[in-house]
């Protein structure tokens, strides 16, 4: 049994760095408004995770009104999702990610950003793909006032031995 799970995630941006994304605090002079750390790459994945199972939204269980999540880091959101993933017998099989930023360029972040997601998942990084583009300027992505994430992921059912 497969199941497949789309994620999708957009922050602002303002000024001031660094900008975290796949819990990495990448050098820029901008970073999301958020209530939570405002990383929206590992929100876009949780996301994704939870659709793959049919179990709502990271706004269901982590609500971006309360105190309890303010300031959250957003890896702890993750892995509780990754938990309930292995709760339902499931394991990732890939996950593909795009990041649509105007700046700063990610290249330069690449590498430490598939190796410490694939590391977070438990799975290797030749089942992490992770790309960035602009958004050519168009819009308010391409003004540079917000960053967008969409994460697609395949889950693979776990059977024990
Ligand atoms: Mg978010």
């Amino acid at each position: 049994m497969m199941r497949i799970g789309y994620g999708e995630d957009i922050h602002r941006l303002e000024s001031g760095g660094p900008l975290r994304l796949f819990g990495i605090d990448i050098p820029a002079n901008v970073h999301t408004l958020a209530h939570s750390d405002g990383d929206c790459a590992y929100h876009a994945i949780a996301d994704a995770i939870l659709g793959a199972l049919s179990l709502r939204d990271i706004g269901y269980y982590f609500p971006d009104n309360e105190e309890e999540t303010a300031g959250m880091d957003s890896e702890i959101i993750l892995r509780k999702v990754l938990e309930m993933m292995e709760e339902e017998g499931y394991m990732i099989n890939n996950i593909d990610v795009l990041v649509t930023l105007e700046r700063p360029r990610l290249s330069p972040y690449m590498d430490e950003c598939i190796n410490h997601l694939a590391e977070v998942l438990g799975i290797t990084t030749s089942r992490v793909a992770i790309k960035a583009m602009t958004n050519e300027g168009l819009g308010a992505i391409g003004e540079g006032l917000a960053i967008r994430v969409v994460a697609n992921v395949l889950l693979e059912e776990v059977f024990d031995e």
